[in-house]
């Protein structure tokens, strides 16, 4: 676990790893026999030199709170997390400048919540299984369509917050996925009544039944970082409204 400490004088944050101490070895072109030789390294130490005599202080990390706007993938990607010195809150900046450089950090002051683009069905996800899966016989192509209209429809209704997340595999941290709520459920079928009859209705019953909860019929919801930055130096804080809604959010997941 990485330790945080921050130059109040200069707001330069560096983060302590266990890391910090093991010696770097370095070519040497003079000697070629003996190419390597070992350097001190203690970036800690560095640090503290450079910041002599400015006050310095531990920020706490909250727990969980790391987003970023790249797939986890990503090698260069741009990571935020929450600090707080336990008066103000801060947000964490973690960067590369090169894919073989250690991370950067930059300090920000403020703090950062998650705002919905966009929450979607995953239609032709949903129009490849029907197909696949309802095949004797097989849905008309205007079954299909009216079925994708109708939970389209569905979803205009829902309102994200009241849904519940699910664990999903997602290659994007700010794609998140979730099930739809009991009413619009009850909707849904009873919707496709009037576009299903007989045995096509009995085969998208037990098709939404199978993919209400972990399948197809999952929502997905896009959403992206807003930074909200504190005035720069000014020792402000920050609505206790915003980190409200921020911890909920982060605790839903
Ligand atoms: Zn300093």
């Amino acid at each position: 676990m990485n330790q945080y400490i921050r130059c109040i004088t200069c707001d330069a944050v560096f983060a302590k790893t266990l890391f910090d101490q093991c010696p770097e070895y370095e070519s040497m072109s003079e000697k070629p026999s003996d190419p390597f030789r070992e350097v001190e390294k203690d970036d800690f130490k560095d640090f503290m030199k450079e910041h002599r005599g400015h006050p310095v202080e531990p920020l706490q990390i909250l727990e969980e709170s790391m987003v970023s706007d790249q797939p986890y993938a990503e090698p260069m990607k741009v990571s935020y997390f929450k600090a707080t010195n336990g008066k103000e809150h801060f947000i964490i900046k973690r960067f590369r400048r090169r894919i073989e450089e250690p991370f950067s950090y930059q300090l920000i002051h403020g703090d950062y919540f998650l705002q919905l683009v966009q929450l979607d069905l995953q239609a032709d996800e949903i129009r490849k299984q029907l197909q696949w899966e309802v095949d004797s016989p097989p849905l008309k192509e205007e079954q299909l369509e009216g079925f994708v209209e109708l939970y389209r429809h569905v979803l205009k209704k829902m309102d994200v917050n009241r849904l519940e997340r699910v664990a999903y595999e997602s290659s994007h941290p700010l794609e998140i996925y979730y099930k739809m709520d009991e009413v619009s459920l009850f909707y849904l079928l009873r919707n496709c009544r009037s576009l299903f009859k007989g045995d096509d209705y009995r085969a998208i019953e037990s098709f939404i039944h199978r993919h209400k909860e972990d399948g197809v019929l999952l929502l997905k919801a896009t959403y992206q970082i807003q930074l909200v930055q504190s005035h720069s130096g000014q020792k402000e804080s920050l609505s206790p409204t915003r980190i409200l809604e921020a911890k909920r959010f982060l605790e839903k997941k």
